[in-house]
């Protein structure tokens, strides 16, 4: 089969990390001990965990004209993501997370930046690109009518529409119809029944709840499938959940079954906490193979 066309529509960052012994009080100045930039945003990430397992994948997003767009774009290149509808945007500043790891714990600043003007306007534009896709992957580090449309022009080409619903935000019930594929984490998908204001059967039924090392839940008329998670030595999470997506929907846009796209997606997630990172943890489509056979 001919690679499968997927379409990120969503955030590209820089995320910005200061390692130091303690953070600062307010007014203080300390020393750091490392400083290193990473690329991010969910958008991003779950990009290249789908171009890395064999997706043909384009972006579409915001950067600014400043150097960290200019350094994110050249590594999506790098990753094999189309990226000529990765527009620069002059008014505003490339997205960035501001983290600092301290005492053991992390804080973070996300400044949307450029991700913001990403507007509803411009996601039309991309209508034929998104109808020639096999599916859309969407979360919500963008403005949400632009998701809400970008679901919208999908679902009217018949394209599949896999939603993961991150940072949490309560979902419109048209953005939910128009949904293939929900893909909360636990605390999203509490978060997400709590505020539902429709009929929670209809929402259950698109639903693919990840849980962690325990694998990801799923409803099959009316009834609960777990599909076990595999044991690995977990060195860092962070990005199980966007390498999973980027997963699962190569998979669905290949025309796999649910049951088979999640069992997939669950290895890979699985494989990306064995390394440090996010991105960097990500394997590829012969790395799962192996980890398979
Ligand atoms: P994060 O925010 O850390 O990126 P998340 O909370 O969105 O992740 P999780 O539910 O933690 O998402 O993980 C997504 C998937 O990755 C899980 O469904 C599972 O398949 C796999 N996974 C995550 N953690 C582990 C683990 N410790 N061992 C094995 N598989 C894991």
């Amino acid at each position: 089969m001919a690679r499968p066309k997927i379409t990120v529509i969503g955030s590209i960052n820089m995320d910005l990390v200061t390692e130091a012994d303690r953070r600062p009080e307010a007014g203080e100045t300390t020393l750091g001990r490392q400083f290193s930039t990473i690329p991010g945003g969910k958008g991003a990430n779950q990009a290249v965990s789908a171009a890395r397992l064999g997706g043909k994948v384009t972006m579409i997003g915001c950067v600014g004209e400043d150097a960290f767009g200019k350094d994110l774009l050249e590594h999506l290149e790098r990753e094999g993501i189309i990226t000529e509808n990765v527009e620069p945007v002059t008014q505003l500043k490339t997205g960035i997370a501001a983290i600092t790891l301290a005492e053991g714990d992390n804080s973070i600043i996300v400044v949307p930046g450029a991700n913001n003007a990403l507007t509803e306007d411009r996601i039309v534009q991309y209508e034929n690109i998104i109808a020639d896709s096999d599916a859309v992957l969407l979360q919500l580090e963008i403005p949400m009518p632009t998701v809400i449309r970008a679901a919208k022009l999908a679902s009217k080409h018949g394209v599949k529409v896999i939603l993961n619903p991150a940072p949490f935000q309560k979902l419109p019930d048209e953005l939910v119809n128009d949904a293939d594929i929900i893909t909360p984490n636990e605390h999203e998908y509490v978060a997400l029944m709590k505020e539902y204001s429709g009929d929670p059967n209809t929402i259950k039924e698109k639903l693919v709840i990840t849980k962690g090392g325990e694998g990801t839940v799923f409803y099959k008329q009316g009834q609960e499938v777990h599909i076990r998670g595999y044991k690995v030595n977990a060195v860092d999470t962070t990005g199980a959940g966007d390498s999973f997506n980027g997963a699962l929907a190569v998979q669905i846009a290949k025309g796999a079954s649910l049951e088979d796209a999640v069992r997939y997606a669950n290895a890979v997630g699985a494989l990306s906490v064995t390394k440090f990172g996010a991105q960097s943890g990500m394997p590829t489509a012969d790395e799962v193979h192996h980890f398979l056979a």
